[in-house]
């Protein structure tokens, strides 16, 4: 099998100054995860590495430069699914902690749960040598502008997330979502696993939990079927399943990877409204890429080609 590995750096109205830290950042994930599939390393270790790059990046939203709650205080969570043993692990509420991935995986291989929240989540990190980093560190002052800049809004009686499916309806700017990351690969043994993280949304409230470590909204991985990483406006995820829905499709009707991934998320923006994106990969190396919010920042490789985009309907390749 011809390993593959696609990752994603977040679903919303990404601004045209974010568009080139944006790029860079896909390109440098996909440089990192690669190396390991190349060297006969798992899709486990890709996603997950994958993943770390871009929680190190203040580009994306999660680890370093994740969104603020409105109390001002990044709360991050994520998820990580094998394929082949349908294992995972998830993780959300942990505050001051640079890679959540890695305490998912940590969640999944050492411990008899799959899903572990808040207070009780920080103390499984500590007991596994995370570094829990001083209060604040993960804060950027872009972070800080964006909380500003939702409560001008919220104070001006505009946008919050809340109630944005009538803001949607009238097509009035509705502010950039949370720009999670996520990954989705497929190693030489025709393993698949998929990785997602996000530090959720701007101005949600504390204690919010989203789409992203919930298995078949945010992540899911069957060798089977295939994997899927979502991003975008998670209350509409969550209720739709995306990942799940996209992988039923493969499977049930037979579609390919791209179809799937297009027909579902944009019925799921047609009946919903909430926008939204995903990645894919099928179990037979087809590759899926579709979003229904303004830009999406992506990219993969397969074979000698990088493939990658950030707006709707444009896609760039290179030889590698
Ligand atoms: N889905 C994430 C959330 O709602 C945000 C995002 O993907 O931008 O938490």
């Amino acid at each position: 099998m011809q390993p593959i590995l696609i990752v994603q750096g977040g679903a919303g109205d990404i601004t045209d100054s974010r568009v080139p830290g944006k790029l860079t950042g896909i390109k440098e994930s996909l440089r990192v995860g690669i190396k390991i599939l190349e060297n006969g390393g798992s899709s486990l270790d890709a996603v997950e590495e994958a993943v770390r790059s871009m929680e190190l990046d203040e580009n994306f939203n999660t680890g370093y430069g994740a969104c603020l709650n409105t109390d001002g205080v990044v709360e991050v969570e994520a998820s990580i699914m094998d394929g082949k043993s349908l294992k995972s692990g998830c993780v959300t509420l942990l505050q001051d902690i640079m890679h959540p991935i890695s305490v998912a995986r940590k969640v999944m291989e050492k411990t008899n749960h799959t899903f572990i929240g808040g207070e009780s989540a920080m103390n499984f990190a500590r007991t596994q040598k995370f570094e829990v980093l001083p209060q604040g560190s993960l804060v950027t002052e872009n972070a800080k502008i964006a909380l500003e800049e939702f409560k001008e809004r919220q104070r001006k009686g505009l946008d919050t997330f809340f109630s944005r499916t009538e803001l949607d309806k009238k097509q009035e700017s509705v502010g950039e979502l949370g720009e999670t990351v996520g990954a989705v690969a497929i190693d030489a043994n025709g393993n698949i696993a998929v990785a997602t993280s996000t530090g959720g949304m701007t101005g949600k409230i504390p204690g919010r939990i989203g789409d992203t470590p919930i298995l078949g909204c945010g992540t899911y991985a069957d060798n089977e079927i295939g994997g899927v990483s979502t991003t975008g406006h998670g209350e509409t995820i969550m209720r739709f399943n995306l990942a799940q829905r996209i992988l039923q499709r493969i499977s049930y009707k037979e579609e390919n990877a791209q179809k799937a991934t297009e027909d579902v998320t944009m019925e799921m923006t047609k009946r919903l409204v909430g926008t939204g994106g995903a990645i894919t990969i099928d179990k037979k190396g087809d590759v899926g890429v579709y979003f229904t919010s303004k830009r999406m920042a992506w990219g993969y490789i397969k074979g000698n080609q990088l493939v990658y985009g950030i707006n709707q309907g444009e896609t760039f390749t290179e030889d590698l």
